[in-house]
């Protein structure tokens, strides 16, 4: 039955078995028959041993691919299997190609025994070196992940989607909360404290519902201080697993806390800002409803802080503003406020106070504390307060309201001469209004030639004749009617439209003084007013110089009324004009004077030509000593100093008497003649004849 003849090799190539090995290119597969000739040889054979199948088919296995030591051991084995039954096991084996290299193969076998039944030894070998580049990758990856662990100062830690914490990869040890044993194995609900452990729960939620990702921040306490971490939570949906990455951000939230100090605290007096004070303002309005309480808000502002700033210099003021806000602190219970709304105002929040009692009483104390002087580079300088009071809820139900009503009641503190405090009202709400009404209706006025400069002369007491007149604006408006100088005034020069309106005043008078001139054919001087602001134009003097060449007016047919308020700016242009002026020839008039400080050193500081005594002790002079005492005193004190002297507001006769027997120089006032209009004053002037009793 046996047919002894040799396989031929085309008879097998329709084997169904070769032509599976045929699709499978990618792995070598080989046949050997019982004497180990080549029978079969893919194409996976072909690129990985480098034998075409014609090269290969009937060559000995040990001819073409294994190398020469094993030999004693491979033909034997196959031998055993063909003879014996004795397997050869799978096995990593490195054999060679046909240019002589190692190749590293994971070999298996299997014997077949075919229609002859000859057995037929197949070997699939699968190239190691692939997985072997994988094994590496894998391992390099696997390094170069720890390097990464190793150089981030991150923690990672892997977790199941049920949050038991599986692995970790911490860079510094320290930076763990508990050590690895506590954790591994265990839930990050279960290790940490509370309040984090609810904010992990929470995102792995978010992260594993939705988002696939999460992160927030959270703070520990750990044995070197508080710290502060941001996580980040991602789902692995492949691996079932989430990945925690934690970063300490302390630094960085040292920063924004640098940050949030810079936006919310002022950073001269270190006390709330303006913003914080209006939140924390708000905060308590709240608390204040919720329980039914009273509040008071104290609107603080230094009294006078302008001048001391301008005379001693910007940085004396900064410390005294940081003295005061200190002063202010010290002198509050911990739960109320401090805060500075900006340049010299403060706000004080007082929660829980029983009745407007209990808020003078703290206006009171810290009036009081503050006559204690401050000690600022050596030097002891007193400072004052103007605080206004408003009272929550009778005067205001939210913020804005509060703080508007306890700054009005602070101006009205002002008002009452400084050093005060005072509770907002109703009627002060009514004053504010006015100044709002009046400040708009002040712009555009000019152009609406709503102004007009009324004209008072100015006499001799001792010829009774007019020797010249103060110009004295007016201001009448289409729907405010006539608001006198004494409230326009200080509006103007608030809003600093006193420099066009001041400049309107000084062109109308010295042309006015051109034409008064002119027609009369006599020499007169003409007394215009100038407010403290109006000096801060630059322009000023040019402009009052250009003025008079235009008018061909010499300059000492014009004095510049001031008042004290204006020196005591200390400011140094403020000097320097009026040194330019007296150079000029213009004549300079301390105005009001009695009613200011009435400091001596002024007088003799500045090149004045004439002191004007305010009308408030002229109204006393018949009446009382002390008033006439003053006025004598200051007659000879003037003209010790070489000024002139002007009595303003004379009424009466008897004043007048008087001031003639007291040596006053000039008068002016209501028993010659009010301030009348241009045209009338020539009139008034041309046929001036005084009544005398
Ligand atoms: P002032 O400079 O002290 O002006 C004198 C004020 O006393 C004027 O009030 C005048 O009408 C008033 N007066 C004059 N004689 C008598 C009198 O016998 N009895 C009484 N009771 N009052 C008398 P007026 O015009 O209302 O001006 C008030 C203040 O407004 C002025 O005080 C001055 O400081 C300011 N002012 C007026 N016009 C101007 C101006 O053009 N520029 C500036 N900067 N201020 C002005
Ligand atoms: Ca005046
Ligand atoms: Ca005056």
């Amino acid at each position: 039955m046996k047919i002894n003849k040799p396989i031929s090799h085309s008879s097998l190539t329709n084997d169904p078995l070769h032509k599976m090995f045929d699709e499978v290119d990618a792995i070598s597969v080989q046949g050997y028959d019982e004497e180990r000739r080549v029978i079969y040889w893919n194409a996976g054979s072909e690129s990985l041993y480098g034998y075409s199948k014609e090269e290969a088919l009937g060559q000995k296995l040990e001819q073409l691919i294994i190398p020469k030591p094993l030999w004693e051991h491979i033909i034997p084995a196959h031998s055993n299997w063909v003879h014996n039954n004795i397997e050869i096991p799978a096995s990593e084996i490195t054999l060679l190609n046909k240019a002589g290299e190692d190749v590293n193969v994971f070999s298996s076998h299997v014997m077949f025994v075919n229609q002859e039944n000859k057995k037929q030894m197949y070997c699939v070998d699968i190239d190691l070196s692939d997985v072997r580049y994988a094994q590496e990758q894998a391992i390099f990856k696997e390094k170069m992940l720890e390097a990464v662990f190793e150089a981030s100062p991150d923690l990672f830690f892997l977790m199941t989607e049920e949050g038991i914490i599986i692995d970790y990869r911490a860079h510094d040890k320290k930076s763990l909360y508990i050590p690895p044993n506590k954790f591994i194995g265990k839930s990050m609900v279960d290790v940490l404290p509370e309040h984090v452990a609810n904010k992990f729960k929470l995102h792995f939620n978010r992260a594993l519902q939705q988002e696939g990702e999460a992160s927030f921040e959270y703070e520990l306490a750990m044995p070197y201080g508080m710290v502060y971490f941001e996580a980040r939570i991602s789902h692995l949906p492949d691996n079932k697993q989430i990945l925690g990455i934690v970063r300490d951000i302390t630094e960085r939230h040292k920063s924004s806390e640098i940050i949030r100090q810079h936006a919310y605290f002022d950073t001269l007096t270190l006390l709330p800002n303006r913003f914080l004070a209006l939140d924390r303002l708000s905060q308590m309005l709240n608390e204040a409803e919720r329980n039914n309480e009273c509040a008071a808000v104290f609107f603080i502002d230094l009294d006078d802080f302008k001048k001391v700033n301008d005379s001693l210099g910007h940085e004396v003021g900064d410390k005294l503003l940081i003295a005061a806000a200190n002063r202010l602190n010290s002198a509050i219970r911990k739960e109320d406020t401090v805060g500075r709304l900006g340049g010299d105002e403060f706000i004080v929040l007082i929660r829980d106070i029983k009745s407007d009692h209990d808020a003078s009483i703290i206006a009171d104390a810290l009036l009081n504390i503050f006559r204690e002087p401050l000690r600022i580079d050596g030097r002891e300088l007193i400072l004052t307060l103007s605080i206004g009071i408003s009272m929550y809820p009778q005067n205001g139900d939210n913020a804005s309201e509060l703080l508007r009503n306890s700054d009005i009641a602070m101006y009205q503190a002002k008002a009452l001469g400084r050093n005060a405090y005072s509770f907002f009202t109703k009627e002060m709400n009514v004053t504010m209004l006015r100044r709002f009404e009046i400040e708009e209706q002040m712009h555009g006025a000019l152009e609406r030639n709503e102004f007009e400069v009324y004209y008072q002369p100015l006499l001799d007491v001792k010829t009774k004749k007019i020797i010249g007149a103060e110009a004295l604006l007016r201001w009448h408006n289409h729907s405010l009617g006539h608001i006198t100088p004494d409230e326009f005034i200080p509006i103007a020069e608030h809003t600093g439209l006193i420099i066009p309106i001041g400049q309107f005043v000084i062109q109308q008078a010295l042309s006015f003084l051109t034409y008064w001139q002119q027609v009369t054919q006599n020499k007169y001087v003409m007394a215009v007013n100038l407010s403290p602001s109006q000096f801060r134009d630059k322009e000023l003097f040019n402009f009052v110089k250009n003025i008079l060449r235009d008018e061909n007016l010499t300059a000492n047919s014009l004095e510049l009324e001031i008042t004290e308020g204006v020196l005591m700016t200390g400011q140094s242009y403020v000097a320097e004009t009026l040194m330019q002026f007296d150079l000029l020839g213009v004549k300079l008039s301390m105005d009001d004077f009695g009613t200011g400080y009435s400091s001596l050193s002024y007088l003799r500081q500045y090149a004045f030509d004439v002191l004007k005594i305010d009308r408030s002790f002229i109204n006393g002079i018949t009446l009382n000593d002390e008033d006439r005492n003053l006025v004598k005193a200051a007659i000879a004190m003037a003209h010790s100093l070489g000024l002139a002297v002007v009595a303003e507001g004379v009424e009466m006769h008897g004043q007048l008497l008087l001031l003639e027997e007291l040596g006053c120089d000039f008068a002016q006032g209501f028993y010659f003649s009010k301030p009348v209009p241009a045209e009338q004053f020539i009139t008034l002037s041309k046929n001036y004849k005084l009544d005398e009793p």
